[in-house]
């Protein structure tokens, strides 16, 4: 006879918080509850690895609940008995022992948001939802924050949360009397500098790869299921934060712009898949790299620290607030109206441009890139070129290992493409060869020149960067820190802009021939 609980907790993929309050005392009568379903795996081309971590991460997360003795029910992909949604599996849970309560925790996506509260509108049974106990904020403190403010800053969303929490603060004043550091740090990487080699972890995924693969689900990229590198437990998130705070803060701020051939981690920290599965606690890593700075203040110097600090204290629960503040009209603005298909080659790295073939490469080999590369390298082109940003977003909502979608959107169709006409960008990020040239290796390999703009073999994005601006002259023209691009702009002979414009016209038409 099965054991009877009255309690069901469903956990989704991205909850495996250890230290959730949930978990302080053991509960013979509540059942927990982690599935691998169709909706999940389905509503993406997620990438090969990221698949993988994610069904490794949440058996892991079974295992240590297991072990801590909760009574815990593990849907595989393949179990017959797997109806492949939440709200089938919970019914059938909640039929077969007869439960009396559903809970969850607030999910992070609109989309499961909506989902699960028009589940329980369905049930007939008690059911409540309670925080991640993740985040510094609460979904709607980012938009109370701002209500009474005439622009929505990061930065002084940030410089509150540093006050509030007390993060790097001596009373007022922050700790070496400034909030910002940038001025020292975003340099490019010198000739012959070899990084601290990254800490690849050794992890055997081959039973979620098989899985996933007889299941025929749809994904993309490469893996080596046998040695997968990713951290997939807390253990070794904390191996992998230990040796970022140790061999990587020390250097993250100089040289977190900076981009590489041979490079494709430099100095960042790759804890974002710990961190958005909520098995590493932002407080954790925030106070992990203050703890290493006090102790090393001769080898890591405050502008590396307030950097890293600013990414997470800062952007990461700025992005999350703005994501609450938006959706879900925020996944439908399009603000350039770009309605361009996204070049068959983000999908192979099979392209002449030797930024994009690194990576795009680097993303389907290794499901990473860092900020830089995926704002000014893949982020830029798209944006130049004017691709639809609904393809943009599925592009990369499938590609790296920490996308989700309150992220990942906010990142993509607004900081990098501002197709949200400016909500979270202050203006549009956009370059020429000039800076992907100041911060990486990239055009020294490249079949392009990086000094023209109008002949047969001109670097694309300097012709696409003016065509771009001249596109949306009515829309951009005014904006205070643009007008200098329309000076510029205006100066060049006509002659010599018709040939830009002829050559961004070709390399668009052409644009899967680039
Ligand atoms: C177009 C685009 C798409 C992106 N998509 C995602 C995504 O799907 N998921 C995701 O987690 N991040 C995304 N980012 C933000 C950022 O690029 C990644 O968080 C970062 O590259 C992860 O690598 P890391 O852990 O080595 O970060 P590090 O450089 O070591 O930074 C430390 C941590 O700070 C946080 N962080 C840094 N920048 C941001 C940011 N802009 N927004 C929110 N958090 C930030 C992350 O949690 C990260 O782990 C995107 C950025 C761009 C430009
Ligand atoms: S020349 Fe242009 S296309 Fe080639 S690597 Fe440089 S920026 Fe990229």
């Amino acid at each position: 006879m099965d054991k009877k609980y009255t309690t069901l907790r469903l956990l989704l993929g991205d909850q495996l918080n250890i230290n959730h309050s949930w978990f302080k005392e053991k509960d013979a009568s509540v059942l927990y509850v982690l599935m691998e379903v169709r909706t999940e795996t389905d509503y993406v081309w997620h990438h090969i690895q990221k698949a993988c971590a994610f069904f490794a991460a949440m058996e892991e997360f079974a295992t240590a609940l297991d072990r801590d003795g909760h009574d815990m029910h593990y849907i595989k992909l393949d179990n017959p008995e797997n109806l492949q949604s939440f709200h089938s599996n919970c019914d059938a849970l909640i039929g077969k022992f007869e439960i009396q309560n559903f809970q969850y925790q607030l999910p992070d996506e609109y989309r499961l948001d909506i989902a699960l509260k028009d589940y329980c509108n369905t049930l007939h049974i008690q059911n409540s939802v309670v925080d991640t106990e993740h985040f510094y904020t609460k979904r709607e403190d980012v938009a109370e924050y701002f209500s009474e403010k005439k622009s929505i800053l990061m930065e002084s969303f940030y410089r509150h949360m540093r006050v509030k929490h007390n993060v790097m603060m001596q009373g007022p004043v922050p700790l070496g009397g400034q909030w910002n550091f940038d001025q020292e740090n975003r340099k490019k990487l010198p000739k012959n500098h070899k990084p601290f080699p990254p800490l690849l972890l050794q992890n055997n995924v081959t039973a979620q790869f098989n899985r996933i693969i007889a299941a025929g689900i749809k994904t993309i990229g490469t893996i080596d299921a046998a040695y997968f590198p990713w951290p997939i437990n807390r253990e070794q998130s904390l191996e992998l934060l230990e040796h970022f705070v140790n061999y990587c803060l020390p250097l993250f701020g100089t040289f977190q712009d900076a981009m590489h051939t041979n490079e494709w981690y430099l100095y960042h920290s790759r804890l974002s898949f710990s961190l958005n599965t909520k098995i590493l606690s932002t407080q954790e890593v925030i106070q992990s790299a203050i703890n290493a700075w006090e102790q090393n203040p001769d080898v890591i110097a405050i502008n590396q620290v307030e950097g890293f600090i600013r990414q997470i204290l800062g952007w990461r629960e700025y992005m999350r607030g703005i994501y609450w503040m938006e959706m879900p009209e925020f996944e439908t603005l399009n603000f350039f109206s770009h309605q361009r298909d996204l070049p068959d080659w983000y999908w192979t790295g099979n392209t002449k441009m030797n930024c994009l073939k690194n990576v795009i490469g680097q993303s389907l080999n290794a499901a990473y890139a860092h900020h830089i590369q995926r704002l000014m390298i893949t982020g830029n082109f798209a944006l130049l070129a004017g691709i639809a940003p609904d393809q943009v977003d599925f592009w990369y909502l499938g590609i790296y290992i920490d996308a989700i979608q309150w992220v990942e959107i906010t990142n993509t169709r607004g900081m990098s493409q501002y197709a949200d006409g400016g909500i979270i960008g202050s203006k549009p990020y956009t370059a020429s060869a000039n800076y992907i040239n100041k911060m990486s290796n990239y055009c020294e390999g490249c079949s392009y020149d990086k000094s023209e703009r109008s002949t047969a073999n001109a670097c694309p994005f300097n012709s696409l960067y003016w065509d771009f601006h001249e596109r949306h002259r009515s829309k951009l023209h005014e904006h205070p820190r643009l007008k200098m691009v329309y000076v510029l702009w205006d100066k060049i002979p006509q002659h010599e802009k018709t040939a830009i414009l002829e050559r961004a016209d070709y390399c668009l038409e052409n644009v899967n021939r680039l």
